[in-house]
């Protein structure tokens, strides 16, 4: 009867629950009711996983992952150059965090009040409350709102941290949950265990970053990738982790292996859930399989390449989907007053055209900034 690898729970009845390998808040769809139970399973998916889940937010959202249940998520509480705050809506269109609501005393006499809401239905709340207090007349108020969309000009900053204890011990049990899963004997990795429960510190867990991807990449391609080696010969088991085709870890299950020989890889598109075989071949250093953390590399400079990759192919996606979307709301608009069957006015076309390239050079002045001060300079 299989058993919970980090609990005496016998994994049956209501104990039975389904682990996914690769968390699922980043992408990983693999599963398994042979791993943990209910209650580990929770614990551990709540904590830990939670940890890297967090961490890794920025990616999930701004590549807009799907879990298996539930849509992508927004990004909260991040500010632009000048401090005003933004959440961008499915990891992409950025919207004020709060409305504004400024009152100001005139000098005449009188309150002037400015509100800027995030859509109609906010603005009627805020002036329902204004109306308490000051006697105006919500429906002439309304009259005057005047609607404003369009590009940011300047950028939001977004801070991120990978690392630390809670995100080395998910991003273990991602590697034991794959040895397992493949069959492994839960004896050989036990002494991680204590590491994985948090009741004790292993150096198991290293970054490693190679000049070179490990895993070979089309363009554009996003992949997590888990890679299990297990050799009796060399009494080694290690398992390269890489989230995001980004951070890549490897991690040392153990330097005493009696098992069998395995070789083993789960690759998976987090964006489109297809999954993979890749011809992998990794040899990590000795000092990163034998347990010696070691802060001496310079992974800095990969580190960036690795993330400006990602980043580069996060904003190519977004501003695809984005000219994809708009164009179409501007050519459906355009044929709106032409019924079916008959041929667009030459008047009409002509101003789809011009709707398009009006919309096209605001979105091209709005991708680069200084483009927007060049022509600022030419107004003057
Ligand atoms: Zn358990």
């Amino acid at each position: 009867m299989p058993k919970c690898y980090l609990c005496p729970n016998d994994l049956t009845g209501e104990n039975v629950s389904k682990e996914h390998i690769l968390p699922n808040a980043i992408g990983g769809r693999l599963q398994s009711d042979k791993l943990l139970c209910r209650n580990c399973n929770s614990r551990f998916g709540e904590g830990i996983d939670g940890v890297l889940a967090k961490q890794l937010l920025p990616f999930s959202s701004m590549l807009q992952i799907k879990k298996q249940r539930g849509e992508a998520v927004d990004l909260k509480n991040l500010a632009s150059k000048s401090g005003e705050k933004y959440n961008l809506v499915d990891g992409q269109k950025p919207e004020l965090m709060n409305p504004k609501v400024d009152f100001k005393k005139e000098e005449t006499g009188g309150t002037r009040v400015n509100i800027t809401a995030r859509n109609i239905k906010e603005m009627k709340q805020i002036l329902a409350g204004v109306s308490r207090k000051y006697k105006i007349n919500v429906d002439e108020m309304l009259t005057q709102i005047v609607e404003k969309s369009g590009y940011m000009r300047e950028p939001i900053q977004m801070s991120f941290k990978i690392g630390g204890k809670d995100m080395e011990r998910a991003v273990a049990k991602i590697a034991i949950n794959y040895f397992i899963y493949n069959g492994g004997n839960p004896a050989e990795v036990e002494h991680t265990f204590p590491f994985i429960k948090g009741e004790m510190e292993l150096p198991i867990v290293n970054p490693y970053l190679t000049e070179q991807n490990l895993i070979p990449h089309e363009e554009g391609e996003i992949l997590h990738t888990v890679h299990l080696v297990g050799s009796p010969e060399k009494r080694q088991l290690f398992a390269y982790v890489q989230l995001f085709s980004c951070f890549s870890f490897v991690v040392s299950l153990s330097s005493n292996y009696s098992g069998s020989s395995i070789s083993a890889t789960y690759c998976i598109n987090p964006l489109t859930g297809l999954t993979f075989n890749k011809n992998i071949i990794i040899t990590p250093p000795d000092q990163l399989l034998y347990g010696k953390q070691c802060s001496d590399y310079n992974l800095v400079p990969i580190a960036q390449e690795r993330l400006k990759r990602l980043f580069a192919i996060v904003d190519k996606r977004q501003s695809d989907q984005h000219i994809n979307e708009k164009a179409t709301e501007i050519v459906n608009a355009g044929f709106s007053g032409t019924p079916e069957g008959e041929i667009i006015s030459k008047e009409d076309m002509e101003k789809l055209i011009e709707d398009l390239s009006v919309w096209f050079a605001e979105y091209l002045v709005s991708r680069n900034p200084e483009s927007d001060e060049m022509f600022d300079g030419e107004k003057d």
